[in-house]
């Protein structure tokens, strides 16, 4: 109670503006060198040791099969292992970790380059994305870092963080940091489509003084994920990907780790937006057209399910789809794209067949044609009679419409509350009572009004949701660095 509660002045990312021509021109000849070269990507751990039989492979553009971006060395079940048995809390004190994290911090806007042209390659981010990716990443280790030097935490021991392909450098660095700010170690499993991005981050964390016995890279699949989930060494796990793995992770550390090892879990969603009579349309559509296919929906905040005021919707379908044309698909690397390819094939595959079946359905209000090479799925529209219709999250750019009469807006926040997932909600309206009705019936760790809902800011939007969408805290917010810590969090005094 007190006004250390509060954080101090911190500087945030420098960021770019890629609305100037000449920042553009500046960024483009600094990811030059980086268009054609090829990364190497390995285990880092003190307890690593490369041998022959550990074969690396190729890392393959979404974009284009044909380009190849490097090389990645997979750990085994065994080497998480032994990275555990040599894993050891940061000792260190708080003013140097706090100051290691900031040269990170630095480190990072240094190569932020490289890093674009390696999120756009491995990852099949448009520069729009990657821009924000780096600037959230650095937000990250700036924030936890003040964090940690006002709360002065103690470490819990080990934590295993294991981070998605979506936001390679941004969730993997904003899970690491917050970790290492407590004083902790870290075993760092990034997913297993972005290794060489991951290896990049380490070793420039590594670089700037965190020590290798501290924070162990181990990127490979799922087998690497279950050995560092079940073991009673470990003083907490943070995980971000789908609702039915964080499950299956809880199980595994029920059944391995002491009763209270925390467990953050940032999963999946299927986010509603509403848009009423009085909206503005060119607004909302503008909004709608971001939240649901910019990072071509890869985000778990993007928008899945519209629902549209009945006496509005033919207006603002019709403009909707007029936005849609003008999007522009392609390569990633090209400064002008708009929407890339998603993941990989699995994913497309996924996306294709849902689209497939709604087409048979007679339910495809609008789609796109897509660029022949690479993994691109078209973003669509499906009319829906409601969110119920959506079986589950279809992580791509598909877009699901419903319409729906004044009188019935209470059954409709009813329906999106019953899904059971509560991440992200929007709302259109110009009625301020409506606001206010709507935001406290409407279950969704993250509402946004008369915008997209799509971009948290790191400290003035903490991110994360409630039910099947994660455990909270949220991101980027007051409260999730001291869950990594052993600490009683003091309530902000009103
Ligand atoms: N924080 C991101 C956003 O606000 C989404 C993170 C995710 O997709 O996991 O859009």
């Amino acid at each position: 109670t007190g006004p250390e509660l509060f954080l101090p002045h911190r500087p945030n990312s420098k960021g770019w503006d890629i609305t100037h021509r000449a920042t553009l021109a500046e960024i483009d000849a600094g990811r030059e060198p980086f268009k054609t070269h090829e990364w190497t990507g390995t285990p880092l751990s003190s307890a690593w040791q490369t041998d022959d039989t550990k074969t690396a492979r190729p890392v393959l553009n979404p974009a284009n099969h044909d380009d190849i971006v490097g090389q990645i060395t997979w750990a085994t079940p065994e080497d998480a292992k032994a990275a555990l048995d040599a894993a050891k809390p940061w000792d260190a004190s708080v003013a140097d970790r706090a100051a290691v994290l900031r040269k990170i911090a630095k480190a990072y806007e240094d190569n932020a380059e490289e890093f674009f042209a390696l999120l756009n390659r491995e990852a099949g981010k448009t520069m729009l994305d990657c821009v924000g990716e780096v600037r959230e990443a650095v937000d990250f280790l700036y924030f936890y870092a003040a964090e940690a030097e006002i709360r002065n935490p103690t470490p819990r021991g080990l934590w295993t963080c294991i981070s998605p392909w979506n936001f390679p450098l941004a969730i993997f660095t904003g899970q690491i940091a917050a970790a290492l700010a407590a004083g902790n170690g870290v075993l760092a499993k990034p997913a297993e489509q972005t290794g060489l991005i991951a290896h990049r981050a380490a070793q420039l964390m590594h670089e700037a003084g965190v020590p290798e016995d501290v924070l162990h890279l181990l990127p490979g699949s799922g087998d690497i994920g279950a050995a560092l989930t079940s073991d009673a060494r470990l003083g907490g796990v943070a995980f971000t990907g789908s609702t039915a793995t964080a499950l299956k992770i809880r199980q595994s550390m029920a059944e391995t780790c002491a009763p209270g090892t925390p467990l953050i879990a940032e999963t999946g969603g299927l986010n509603a937006m509403i848009v009423d009579s009085t909206a503005l349309p060119e607004h909302a559509v503008r909004d709608i057209l971001q939240s649901a296919f910019q990072s071509a929906g890869q985000r778990c905040s993007a928008l899945r399910c519209l629902y549209v005021q009945e006496d509005v919707a033919e207006k603002v379908i019709h403009m909707l789809k007029g936005g849609m044309d003008e999007l522009r698909l392609g390569d990633p690397w090209d400064l002008t794209t708009d929407v890339g390819p998603v993941i990989d094939a699995a994913a497309l595959k996924t996306i294709q067949d849902h689209i497939a079946t709604a087409r048979d359905e007679g339910r495809v209000l609008h789609e796109r044609a897509t660029p022949a090479t690479g993994t691109y799925a078209a973003p669509t529209v499906i009319r829906v009679n409601g969110i119920e219709d959506l079986e589950r999250e279809i992580f791509g750019p598909v877009l699901h419409v419903a319409t729906y009469k004044a009188r019935d807006l209470d059954r409709v926040i009813e329906a999106i509350n019953a899904t059971g997932y509560g991440l992200t909600f929007g709302l259109h309206t110009r009625i301020d009572d409506r606001v206010e009705q709507v935001l406290e019936q409407v279950h969704a760790g993250n509402i946004y009004v008369n915008r997209n809902q799509i971009g948290a800011v790191v400290g003035s939007q903490p991110f994360g949701g409630e039910g099947l969408s994660g455990t909270g805290p949220k991101a980027g917010g007051p409260m999730y660095m001291p869950r990594f810590a052993d600490m009683v969090v003091q309530p902000v005094p009103a």
